[in-house]
């Protein structure tokens, strides 16, 4: 039985798909302006492998996850510029074309850390027809309302206003009067709809006035869209966005819907760096792009499994090196079970390693709030006991076989894409393949066969080719 931490509720609930065997999941997406940062492969890696599990226990996922490209302020303010248009103008571009850009990037940097492709990735600037309906509803429902040109959401209009950051009402009128609006009833209300000035690039007719979508509104209309009206299963999202973002989601959705937005809120927490170690240029340093040129991509997603999606993670030389270390272990762990698969025919002592515990060990770590740390520690455990078995030499093909078959299952969760490892054939190897080729010149078999054993022995696989040529490979 899966259970997952309910933001919306503060509890680790049951999980029941609304669809028997379907799991709808909708999961924030970067605002494309930029390279994405290790808070970006934080979020979406647990979010994958959330992903990844729910579909390793049966389920078939519909996962979703939307590029921003258009109506994110800078300062996530609601006048001002939008963070895409800054990067045109200063290069001179079209926004759109920045907004590929960044795309291009950050499916790259997914790509590297194995995170699977989304069914969908929606783009605001797609939907923008859609929003002004989803807009002229709510006005309709006399939950929005229209000021100047443009379009707010009467927040009064929705009495569980606050419900998923647990913020009160009051306490952030407090913080709201500060910053005025005259357009505004109540200052906590917030755009649906922005109305443009003379410099805004990105802009669309509406009946309100020549504008853009306020940045929460996308999030509700795409997802209403794509799940056809209805409550959807799960949605993701980091933490540090849910307030305001993920709470105009639910006012805007639910007043729309007239029901519940999403089942399961879960968010996953952010990446704390260690700033002292890092020169002025921060930022750039802790890009997917900068990271990976200094850490193998899975010893990053092995780092951001080892820890539990809702907890803070350090990003430092330890951390890292710590991870390194444990992906070494595994992947020693794989090469050495790939070569006594191949080389131990005759061992007996199958089965000594009870998999089937392992099993389910594994599954009850995932199955609770995906503790990718606990789910870890099986492996680690695994290792353990099977690395014991080989130094005693107590392991057969059969049972190591068993083993790789298991690993390769519960990968599917893990999603650390260990390579075929490539090296070069030691001159040791090649010597007896030439002793083995005369040999079958020669049509003396045993000895051909004797020399085989030798080089599987040592690790390595020949393969005879035609015209006497062969190959070597390794186990
Ligand atoms: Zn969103």
């Amino acid at each position: 039985m899966l259970k997952i931490y309910n933001t919306l509720t503060k509890t680790k609930e049951e999980f029941q798909p609304i669809h028997p065997g379907k799991v709808g999941m909708y999961v924030c997406g970067p605002t494309v302006y930029d390279h994405c940062h290790l808070g970006h492969a934080r979020g979406y890696v647990n979010m994958d492998t959330i992903r990844r599990h729910l579909e390793y226990s049966g389920l078939e996922v519909r996962y979703i996850m939307n590029y921003t490209d258009v109506g994110h302020l800078v300062h996530d303010a609601e006048v001002g510029e939008d963070k895409i248009e800054q990067i045109a103008k200063a290069e001179k571009i079209n926004p759109l074309d920045v907004a590929d850009r960044y795309i291009q990037s950050c499916e790259e940097d997914f790509t590297s850390l194995n995170i699977k492709k989304a069914s969908f990735n929606p783009r605001p600037t797609q939907y923008i027809a859609q929003i002004i309906k989803f807009v002229a509803d709510l006005i309709e429902k006399d939950i929005a309302y229209e000021a100047n040109g443009s379009v707010y959401f009467s927040v009064e209009k929705f009495p569980q206003y606050g419900k998923l950051s647990g913020r009160k009402t009051d306490e952030l009128l407090e913080g709201a009067r500060v910053e005025k609006n005259p357009e505004k009833k109540n200052p906590l209300d917030f755009a649906l709809w922005i109305k443009a000035n003379s410099e805004h690039i990105l802009k669309w007719p509406s009946p309100w006035s020549e504008g853009y979508p306020g940045w929460h509104i996308e999030c509700s209309v795409m997802s209403s869209d794509i799940f056809a009206g209805e409550t959807f299963d799960i949605h993701g999202g980091g933490n540090e966005n849910i307030f305001p973002h993920n709470e105009n989601e639910i006012a805007q959705s639910e007043a729309h819907l007239g029901e519940k937005m999403a089942n399961f809120w879960v968010l996953w927490s952010m990446v704390n760096i260690e700033e002292a170690k890092m020169s002025k240029s921060l930022k750039n340093q802790t890009t997917i792009k900068a990271v990976l040129e200094k850490y193998d991509p899975m010893v990053v997603r092995l780092w951001i499994l080892s820890s539990h999606y809702h907890s803070p993670i350090s990003y430092s030389e330890n951390s890292l090196a710590q991870a390194e270390s444990n992906l070494k272990r595994i992947t020693d762990f794989i090469i050495n079970l790939r070569l006594r698969r191949w080389t131990s025919k005759s061992e007996s002592g199958e089965n000594i390693i009870d998999l089937e515990k392992y099993k389910k060990d594994f599954e009850k770590a995932m199955n609770d709030d995906f503790n990718t740390p606990v789910a870890l520690s099986v492996v680690y455990d695994l290792i353990t006991e099977t690395n014991k078995l080989l130094q005693n030499n107590k392991l057969g093909t059969a049972e190591a076989k068993n083993i790789l078959v298991f690993w390769e299952k519960i990968n599917k969760v893990l999603g650390l894409a260990i390579a075929e490892t490539t090296i070069e054939i030691p001159e040791n190897i090649t010597k007896i393949a030439e002793a083995r080729k005369s040999a079958r010149q020669t049509k003396d078999f045993q000895k051909s066969d004797d020399l085989r054993k030798e080089i599987e022995k040592l690790g390595y696989t020949i393969e005879d080719l035609k015209d006497n040529e062969y190959q070597i490979k390794k186990l």
